[in-house]
């Protein structure tokens, strides 16, 4: 089945909205450019949801969060929800990135919450999951990303199409400049495939995206965009620059 790659750039706690109005004045001229197939995301901070959304109108470029809030609304001071994302045009959020989890004390069950919620509100929940490095050494990189992705998408099921991307992020190479080999990228994603296709049906998990993301640069991603069974890329750092975002995107395959 041909699958529309997603190169996906999470820009993190960067920019203020006139920030992000320069980045896209030069990026979006460089993306036109570029020819690309691949359907293209940006996730700005919350504060320049409404500028970038309003930047990129009547463009197939679409809009991500970062994060949202299980809850509908209530007493959950500084939290955004589903739908006041769906409200600014959002199609796309990220649940359970790994800073999340390291730094806001995520679990997999708040993910699980989390992307039922995207998904209730008509989202399509990015569900990142990974190893960490002491995983990686000890061997049990695989039991993490098919427990991560198991509980992540537990109330998501059954799988309607396109309802779900999967990123596999291999946490020590995020923002370090380091990568997964492309035998440890192609490794994950078989084992992330595999779990879906137990939880979901084979038809339903060929059909989900599962992009790489992990120090992404315009040097490095046509070797990773490659690797059998990547669907695109999450790119943090190489997103804040115009000029690497539209080179990753150039790298992208057309049909994966
Ligand atoms: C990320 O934050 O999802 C990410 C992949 O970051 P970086 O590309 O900077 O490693």
């Amino acid at each position: 089945m041909a699958i529309t790659p997603l190169i996906a750039g999470n820009w993190k706690m960067n920019g203020t909205e006139d920030e992000a109005r320069a980045l896209l004045a030069d990026l979006l001229p460089r993306l036109k450019a570029s020819g690309s197939g691949a359907e293209i995301a940006l996730a700005p901070p919350f504060t320049a949801l409404r500028s970038v959304g309003e930047a990129i109108r009547g463009t197939s470029i679409a809009l991500a969060a970062q994060d949202l809030h299980p809850a509908s609304h209530g007493a959950f001071t500084g939290a955004i929800s589903a739908q006041m994302l769906v409200a600014l045009g959002v199609r796309y959020a990220i649940v359970a990135h790994s800073e999340r989890r390291r730094l806001f004390h995520e679990t997999d069950a708040d993910a699980a919450a989390k992307a039922a919620a995207a998904g209730a509100a008509g989202i399509v929940p990015i569900l990142c999951v990974g190893e960490q490095e002491s995983e990686r050494m000890s061997g049990a990189t695989i039991e993490v990303l098919e427990r991560q992705v198991a509980i992540g998408i537990s109330r998501i099921l059954p799988l309607r199409p396109d309802s779900l991307v999967v990123a596999y992020e291999p946490v020590w190479a995020i923002g370090t400049g380091r990568t997964a080999s492309p035998a440890q990228v192609g490794e994950a994603h078989a084992a992330i495939r595999a779990t879906l296709a137990r939880a979901a049906g084979e038809e339903a998990a060929g059909a989900v995206r599962i992009l790489y993301g992990g120090s992404v640069t315009a040097g490095n991603a046509a070797a990773l965009l490659r690797v059998a069974g990547v669907n695109g890329a999450l790119v943090g750092g190489a997103s804040l620059a115009a000029e690497s975002f539209a080179a990753i995107v150039a790298a992208s395959p057309s049909l994966a």
